[in-house]
């Protein structure tokens, strides 16, 4: 852990923060999977930026009520001061290091920031398999590769685990017969790899990569080069466009239960959706929030029966079908009312709640790669039976793939299937 790295309470805020010149300040919370990505990324650059800006945790749990305060509701959340005002932007959720260091430069001048820079030495690494996602399909992969004894190294940009290390229970993954954490499940898949010899950067980002000459740059300063490169980035939450919602992520526009739902005990919580996600993430917020109001677009859930009965049984969840969010309305420092429309009268009409989660689908995180591949109608990538895209020497799995049915069962099959076509074809070369 970093030393420079200040842990503080509330009651010291005044005299760490406010008037202590350039600072960051991370409100982070227990059992959440990105405050854990956020943290190595933390102290990385704490090492950094430390002499000139003040690096300071505090925990959210043990001080809500400064964290309702300056209106944090959402784990991981950043602020940046400087000389006791706010400075930059609020960043929460999932956040790139890239995102950090623009706000850090905000605080120091762009020659120091150079000038702090310019101590990191750069290095280059070479390997057999590099697999970019350290999801179920990137870790299976890796598994087979590295137990192959082909030298493997799976990239993240978060810590290993994917959807999966936020998703509260997985009932359907063969091998235990009771329903498992999915961050265990993926804490016995990362450890599984990592025996069988994979080595891992976590939590980093990719700076540059080049699919023709097969390297990626991390961070900007460790350029990795391989002979096959497998694509398992997955896919992230659709957002739904709707006004108030990118302004208010963070303050009360959610896209982890696992991550925030038990900041909302007794509160009223308005999830949007209806398909498997949705469901299963109200049934879990239940534990925690006295009211949930599921606002889907159709007429009937899309959600698998037993999760329907569950949801429908459950007497805190209330339905709204066939109606829309139009806005994201924050009177004070969260978001408190949804404007609604419903879609068979066009009536506009206002939920209050306490916060909002939104489970509306999920898009390929290829944003930055897309325009090298053969894509289906939807932008997922398509792959010949060995999982090999159009690139030559470059494969794709998991949810990032064209294919009917994304689980983790699936996912971990196209990681099979691709490093055992990769074994067998550095075996020829
Ligand atoms: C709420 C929810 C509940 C679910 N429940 C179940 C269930 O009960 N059972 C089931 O079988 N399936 C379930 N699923 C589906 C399952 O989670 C996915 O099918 C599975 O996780 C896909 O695995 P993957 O490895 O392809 O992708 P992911 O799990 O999404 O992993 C992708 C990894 O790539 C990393 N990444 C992304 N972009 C980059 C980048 N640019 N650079 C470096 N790394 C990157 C991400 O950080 C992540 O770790 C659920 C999904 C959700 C959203």
């Amino acid at each position: 852990m970093s030393e420079i790295i200040k842990y503080i309470n509330s009651k010291d805020f005044e005299t760490e923060v406010l008037k202590s010149g350039k600072v960051v300040v991370d409100f982070y919370s227990t059992e959440c999977p990105p405050c854990e990505a956020l943290a190595s990324k933390f102290e990385s650059l704490a090492d950094v930026y430390g002499k000139d800006i003040k690096f300071v945790k505090i925990h959210r749990q043990e001080n809500r009520d400064l964290a309702i305060k300056l209106g944090v509701s959402s784990s991981p959340t950043l602020l940046f001061y400087d000389n006791g005002n706010m400075v930059g932007s609020r960043i929460s959720g999932g956040i790139k290091r890239s995102e950090i260091v623009e706000n850090l430069e905000l605080l120091v001048s762009p020659e120091r920031a150079k000038e702090l820079k310019s101590g990191i030495e750069t290095t280059k690494t070479e390997c057999d398999v590099l697999i970019i996602g350290g999801g179920p399909a990137g870790l299976s992969a890796a598994i087979y590769t590295a137990q192959a004894k082909l030298n493997t190294i799976v990239v993240d940009k978060d810590l290993p685990g994917g959807q999966v290390k936020v998703t509260h229970l997985v009932s359907n993954y063969p091998g235990f017969s009771e329903p498992i954490s999915g961050y265990m499940l993926m804490h016995y898949m990362a450890e599984q790899a990592k025996s069988a010899g994979a080595d891992f950067r976590s939590a980093v980002d990719i700076t540059e990569m080049n699919l023709t000459d097969k390297f990626i740059v991390i961070d900007g300063y460790e350029t990795i080069t391989a002979k096959k490169i497998i694509i398992a980035t997955g896919s992230s939450p659709r957002p739904l466009s709707v006004k108030g919602e990118l302004e208010y992520k963070g303050q009360g526009i959610s896209y982890c239960a696992t991550c925030d739902a038990k900041f909302y005990d007794g509160k009223h919580v308005v999830v949007i959706g209806g398909g498997n996600s949705a469901i299963e993430e109200s049934l879990f917020i239940t534990k925690f929030a006295s009211k949930v109001t599921i606002i889907h677009q159709f007429d009937k859930l899309q959600a698998n029966k037993l999760a329907q009965e569950r949801a429908f049984a459950n007497p805190k969840i209330e339905f709204m079908f066939e109606y829309e969010p139009r806005e994201f309305i924050k009177n004070g420092s969260t978001v408190n009312e949804v404007l609604v429309e419903n879609l068979n009268t066009h009536e506009m009409s206002t939920v209050h709640c306490d916060g909002v989660f939104i489970f509306a689908g999920m898009i390929p995180n290829i944003s930055e790669i897309k325009q090298f591949f053969e894509l289906d109608n939807w932008g997922y990538i398509e792959t010949d039976a060995d999982m090999k895209t159009n690139l030559k020497d470059i494969y794709a799995i998991g949810d990032v793939v064209s294919k009917s049915f994304r689980q983790i069962t699936t996912a971990t099959s196209d990681g099979t299937i691709a490093a055992i076509a990769i074994s067998k074809a550095l075996e020829k070369e």
